[in-house]
């Protein structure tokens, strides 16, 4: 049967304010930036994705890679797929990473979107899965603030979905801080709540090593990222000091980094993010290579596609839930005791709205 083609795009960023604004070891952030890229097929069947990269000023020239980059697609028959690998190719003038794979990773999403709805199945079914609840945990908070706001906080984000595992952020000027932070949080947990933490990269190698043996016996369900991304020898060496779980990944740039990580042996676990590490192409290949390494796979950010994903992957173990674009969204996902649920709907089943769109559209740049 022939395959129908992609005919057309169309790209718009939008500066999203935060319900709660980041205050992070990386930076404070009150909006969070969205590219949101729609592509339509000959049949009318569209496909959409949205990514987040960071930093508001950067979405003009990547929306300018997602157009660049769409060229090699465009009046081709659909093949999610075989076109990563012709964009990947492609990347390799300009580097398998940074905004390029972003650029990529927002064609590849929305391609597999259609795809998934052209035979009118949800992504996870149309990858060969099927749909059950995905284990969560709230991300939403537990920044850098005092004990008396956290423990409120944790309050709050407990009862967003029911949830019993949350994750704080760690890296306070002192240890003696961190832990009066993680006592008032945990003062508002169950005593087999999960409690999850996250450095932001903000620890230098040695900090890292006094740290993390100081918090090592706090029974925190894994140490994020204590140190930069890229001192992958050094996460190797911390992993032999400690007995929690450290986890990275998040900064895999496609599955170059993940692949030198994973056999480096940087972490226990590893937590790709959607956008960084290829879109859903790179994250199957990643979700392979975490099983051929027998590493337990969490996700970073974008939970609605991320849900989909784990269903397909084999060592899933946390999915992690922010509802950050929640206001773009005309159905949101649902969160039930702290399982976030697919909606039986085509592809991704997300549907942007206009309205929204129209009042926090980043405009163009002006020279
Ligand atoms: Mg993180």
């Amino acid at each position: 049967m022939p395959r129908p083609l992609v005919t057309a795009i169309s790209v718009v960023s939008v500066d999203l304010p935060l319900q709660r604004p980041i205050v992070s070891a990386v930076g404070q952030y009150a909006k969070w930036p969205f590219i949101i890229t729609e592509i339509t097929l000959d049949n009318g069947t569209s496909g959409n994705s949205y990514i987040c990269p960071y930093l508001v000023h950067y979405t003009k020239p990547i929306e300018g890679v997602i157009l660049e980059l769409f060229k090699l697609f465009e009046n081709k028959p659909l093949a999610p797929n075989k076109f990563y690998e012709t964009g990947i190719r492609q990347l390799s003038l300009l580097g398998r990473s940074g905004i390029a794979m972003y650029a990529l990773a927002a064609l590849d999403i929305a391609f597999w979107d259609a795809s998934a709805k052209d035979a009118d199945l949800p992504l996870c079914e149309h990858l060969g899965g099927s749909i059950a609840d995905v284990k969560a945990y709230n991300s939403g908070g537990l920044w850098l603030l005092n004990p008396d706001q956290l423990a409120a906080e944790a309050k709050e984000l407990k009862k967003e979905g029911d949830f019993s595992s949350l994750k704080i952020r760690l890296g306070r000027r002192n240890l003696d801080q961190d832990l009066k932070a993680i006592e008032a949080v945990r003062n508002q947990m169950s005593p087999d709540d999960d409690l999850l933490c996250d450095f932001n990269q903000v620890l230098s190698f040695t900090e890292a090593l006094q740290r993390l043996k100081g918090l090592d016996d706090q029974g925190l369900y894994w140490f994020e990222e204590p140190i930069p991304y890229y001192e992958l020898r050094n996460y190797a060496e911390l992993r032999q000091n400690i007995t929690t779980p450290l986890i990275l990944g998040e900064n895999f740039h496609g599955i170059d980094h993940a692949t030198l990580s994973l056999e480096l042996g940087s972490g226990d676990a590893i937590m790709p993010d959607l956008m960084r590490i290829g879109g859903i192409s790179g994250w199957l290949k990643t979700a392979a290579l975490a099983e051929a390494y027998t590493r337990p796979l969490s996700s970073h950010l974008y939970p609605e596609v991320s849900a989909h994903l784990m269903r397909v992957t084999p060592t899933a173990d946390y999915l992690e839930w922010v509802n950050w674009g929640d206001p773009l969204l005309k159905e949101p996902y649902q969160v039930r005791d702290g399982y976030l649920s697919i909606p039986e709907r085509p592809g991704v089943g997300l549907e942007f709205k206009q309205d929204v769109i129209d009042r926090y559209r980043v405009s163009p740049v002006v020279p």
